[in-house]
């Protein structure tokens, strides 16, 4: 091949490429678009996602089933009994260690930990990544109420049994006096 066919060649190739090229274009230019402008758009995410996790903290029982279930040790969790009720200190996640395997979610005695579909997480700072699932700290309002109501009827019970014990008592000391007048009463 001579170097002006060569060229020619060349000239044909390119023209033929980019009609090619723009057959393409032009294809999808007439179609709707499919690009998504994440992170104002986003696609519709399945329900089975295993995203971030999240607590459904009135239910949880601080049993720490989830916690021991997790194979890498991520879930770490404080709280102070009060009788039945709960003062939440911490419930915390290090994503640093997960691996999004939901191993965690099938224990739970409630079903309230769950994975979610949210996944967007971008940080400079590594502490950022270990992040607390409580909704609130120390505890609910209705847990708050349930307590005092316990301590009163607590406290009710107690000054009954008080009150029962202390009346039992004064009838055994009246029997024990009814039973030394007689004696003295026969002595005479
Ligand atoms: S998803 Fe898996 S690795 Fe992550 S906290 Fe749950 S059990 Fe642990
Ligand atoms: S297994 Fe469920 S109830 Fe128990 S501590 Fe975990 S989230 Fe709470």
């Amino acid at each position: 091949m001579t170097a002006v066919t060569h060229y020619f060649k060349n000239v044909v190739d390119s023209v033929k490429t980019t009609l090619i090229g723009l057959g393409i274009t032009g294809k999808y230019l007439l179609q709707k678009p499919i690009t998504v402008q994440y992170p104002d758009e986003r696609l519709p995410i399945p329900n089975r996602y295993r995203g971030i996790h999240y607590l459904e903290q009135e239910k949880c029982i601080d049993c720490l089933a989830c916690a021991r279930a997790c194979p890498i040790d991520c879930i770490e969790m404080d709280a102070v009994r009060h009788g039945k009720e709960l003062e939440w200190i911490s419930f915390t996640l290090d994503y640093q260690k997960c691996m999004f395997c939901e191993l965690c979610v099938y224990p739970c005695p409630k079903d309230c930990i769950h994975m979610g579909t949210e996944f967007a997480f971008v940080s400079y700072d590594r502490s950022e990544f270990v992040h607390d699932l409580l909704s609130y700290r120390g505890m609910a309002r209705d847990a708050k109420v349930r307590m005092v109501e316990a301590e009163k009827k607590k406290k009710a019970k107690e000054e009954a049994k008080k009150a029962k014990e202390g009346a039992q008592a004064a009838v055994v000391a009246e029997a024990a006096d009814d039973e030394g007048e007689e004696a003295s009463s026969e002595d005479a």
